[in-house]
């Protein structure tokens, strides 16, 4: 899929409307706490105003029903201007007023919270309208917000001819892409987390394309519970019993599940090591067997996909499978992509990020765009003939 990005635009002395993702997480004390977003999106701002652009940049920030003083971005400024060693300019509102009068006196403009207005999500019409009207292109590099349709993604984007992607985006593309059409075998996807629902459809499309699929946190012991196998009172999908019964039927050899267990009475007890789970007991991590075989298969992929911890990787004694899966994929010369807040977390905190090919920006949104669904806002963006 290639798509119309900010290397296609003719950008001297024009107008840029572009979308970013600075939904950054926030601490107890309403901190920003990390700055990896913001930073991803500093190569297309740098493209765009070396090009001699003006911009206009926009991004939502936590859920806010109304105004919300705590999810302003204005704190970003100074963080922005620091980064660019530019100045940045705040616009207190996305209206379009507000907007052409800030665009007009100054080169790089930060609007405030997309959320802040009732627009962002009824994309009202005339609202958007106005608002495009400002600009000469428009420009979406936020993939980790591609799924959904707001104001600022999707409807905004329709009155340009050539709505394009940034760099980040472009990025995400090329790697996503090349997993879903070109492969290099064996392909190996890891897949963990709490919830087989969240999950399923990427199983459904993926268990097509690899060569093995390695299961692991709590949506294995659906599986292993189909398989007729005591799984005590670990995490169960119950609604999902049949998806996992057909899967099994279909493409045994494929799926590969977890043949010891890290378990407790309940999360937070003391664990051990188990291969078989007593009734009482909940599995919370894979086991050193498990870990040793996903290694193996790890060890000998040319094509990696992981998504989600294996294991409740929060606590200590739970967060050895997570811990050691993320050393392995950072190890193996295969082409590896990891999507998911918790997987790039573990990266991160083994400062293994720069051994991996690519990181990506959007959990639900890679999570899609592998599940093979079309994401609206990239697919509004102009084919690349
Ligand atoms: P997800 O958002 O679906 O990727 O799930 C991430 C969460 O799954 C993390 O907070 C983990 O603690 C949790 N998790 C991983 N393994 C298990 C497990 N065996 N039982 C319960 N929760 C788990």
């Amino acid at each position: 899929m290639k798509k119309y990005s900010v290397e296609n635009l003719d950008l001297s002395q024009k107008k840029v409307f572009l979308r970013v993702d600075f939904n950054l997480p926030l601490d107890e004390k309403n901190q920003f706490s990390d700055f990896t977003r913001l930073e991803r999106s500093i190569p297309t701002i740098d493209y765009l105003l070396t090009a001699g652009a003006k911009i206009a940049i926009f991004s939502h920030l936590g859920r806010p029903k109304a105004k919300e003083t705590r999810l302003s971005l204005q704190p970003l400024v100074e963080v922005l201007a620091k980064k660019l060693q530019k100045k940045v300019v705040f616009c207190p509102s996305m209206e379009a007023s507000f907007v052409r009068a800030a665009i007009a006196k100054n080169d790089i403009v930060l609007v405030e919270n997309t959320r802040f207005h009732p627009e962002e999500k009824s994309m009202d019409q005339s609202f958007c309208k106005q608002l495009a009207e400002i600009f000469d292109h428009y420009v979406n590099d936020a993939f980790g917000n591609a799924h959904r349709k707001e104001a600022s993604n999707y409807q905004i984007a329709r009155y340009f001819d050539t709505p394009a992607c940034g760099l980040l985006i472009k990025k995400e593309l090329e790697s996503m892409s090349f997993l879903l059409q070109k492969p290099q075998k064996p392909f190996i996807a890891i897949l963990g987390g709490a919830k087989l629902k969240d999950k399923i459809a990427a199983v459904q499309n993926l268990i097509n394309l690899v060569d093995y699929l390695l299961i692991g946190g709590g949506m294995a012991y659906t599986f292993l519970k189909v398989l007729g196998q005591e799984v005590g009172n670990s995490i169960l999908d119950e609604a999902h019993f049949s998806t996992a019964e057909n899967l099994l039927k279909n493409y045994s050899e494929k799926i590969i599940l977890p043949i010891d267990h890290i378990v407790a009475t309940k999360i937070g007890n003391p664990v051990t090591q188990t291969k078989k789970i007593a009734e009482q007991q909940m599995g919370l991590d894979i086991g050193e067997q498990t870990i040793a075989l996903y290694k193996g298969l790890v060890a000998k992929a040319k094509t990696i996909f992981w998504n989600g911890p294996l294991g409740v990787f929060e606590i200590d004694a739970c967060a050895n499978g997570t811990f050691s899966i993320a050393k392995a994929v950072a190890a193996s010369n295969a082409f590896q992509v990891i999507g998911g807040g918790d997987s790039i977390l573990a990266i991160n905190r083994l400062q293994l990020a720069d051994k991996i090919h690519h990181i990506s920006t959007g959990g639900g949104a890679s999570i899609e765009f592998i599940s093979g669904k079309t994401l609206p806002a990239i697919e509004l963006l102009k084919d690349l003939k």
